[in-house]
């Protein structure tokens, strides 16, 4: 059997979640049975040439150039799965989607008439049509590998959509935010990294995202029935998917 092809690329982005994909380390070496992978710029030095079955991409856009590039990427594709924070909801970077790119700019670099970016951090799929995203910050490895696996036998990937606190429920972890009366973005997150910080006695600060239809705007309220302002129920939110939990909470109010 011919194996697919496939196609890793990079936006911007700080390249843990392509590193995630080498974590796979024997599971990788599995994959590469399975798949041709015939671009991975972060692992090979392969030209980039010819289509590809499924085009795996990191990063948001947040250059000119690389709105073209994601259209010639997209073109190239017959599946294209997102992976990570930043090809999922724009990434940390988007928290300039908020202020003056002009007042970071200068805030930070020397020389900042050479820094030539868009004001904005968006997703892929504000550009491109995408077929699947995997969430996270960085994506859970073993989610990854389930996913390409179900490409490649025409299932669609069992990835949760349900709310980090089913998975922690399930777990038997005590609740942060009964206990504790931690902020924990749980209720409102997406569930897949394996109630990680909860199981360290951690509230969720949200790398997994918003769930399908979080009601922010509740979990908010009760965070300043628990005395927090609305400035820091805001800055709970700003972070690596700043992006889609504004966004969320907007469309949801
Ligand atoms: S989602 Fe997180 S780990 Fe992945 S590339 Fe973006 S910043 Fe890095
Ligand atoms: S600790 Fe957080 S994730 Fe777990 S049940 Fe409580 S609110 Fe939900
Ligand atoms: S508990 Fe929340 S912040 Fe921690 S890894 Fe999971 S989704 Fe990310």
């Amino acid at each position: 059997m011919k194996r697919p092809r496939i196609g890793v690329f990079k936006f911007t982005s700080c390249d843990g979640c392509q590193l995630s994909i080498m974590n796979l380390e024997e599971k990788f070496l599995d994959l590469l049975e399975l798949f041709d992978i015939a671009y991975f710029r972060e692992t090979t030095d392969r030209p980039l040439t010819g289509h590809f079955d499924i085009s795996i991409v990191e990063g948001s856009i947040s250059t000119a150039w690389q709105k073209n590039d994601i259209v010639d990427i997209r073109e190239r594709s017959r599946y294209l799965i997102t992976i990570g924070a930043c090809a999922t909801a724009g990434g940390l970077q988007a928290l300039r989607n908020w202020g003056s790119i002009t007042d970071y700019k200068n805030y930070i670099y020397p020389s900042p008439v050479i820094i030539n970016v868009l004001s904005t951090s968006t997703p892929i799929s504000e550009h491109v049509y995408v077929d699947y995203e995997l969430w996270g910050c960085p994506i859970n490895e073993k989610a990854f590998s389930e996913t390409l696996i179900s490409f490649l036998i025409g299932k669609k990937p069992g990835i949760p959509i349900y709310s980090l606190c089913m998975e922690c429920k399930r777990m038997g972890l005590p609740c942060i935010l009964v206990s504790k009366s931690e902020p924990c973005l749980g209720p409102v997150t997406r569930a897949g990294c394996g109630a990680l910080c909860p199981y360290f006695q951690k509230p969720c600060y949200g790398c997994f995202g918003p769930k399908e239809d979080a009601n922010i705007e509740s979990l908010l309220k009760q965070f300043q029935n628990m005395g927090l302002t609305q400035k820091e129920c805001i800055l709970l939110l700003d972070k690596m998917n700043t992006y889609a939990y504004r966004k969320a909470k907007i469309e949801r109010s």
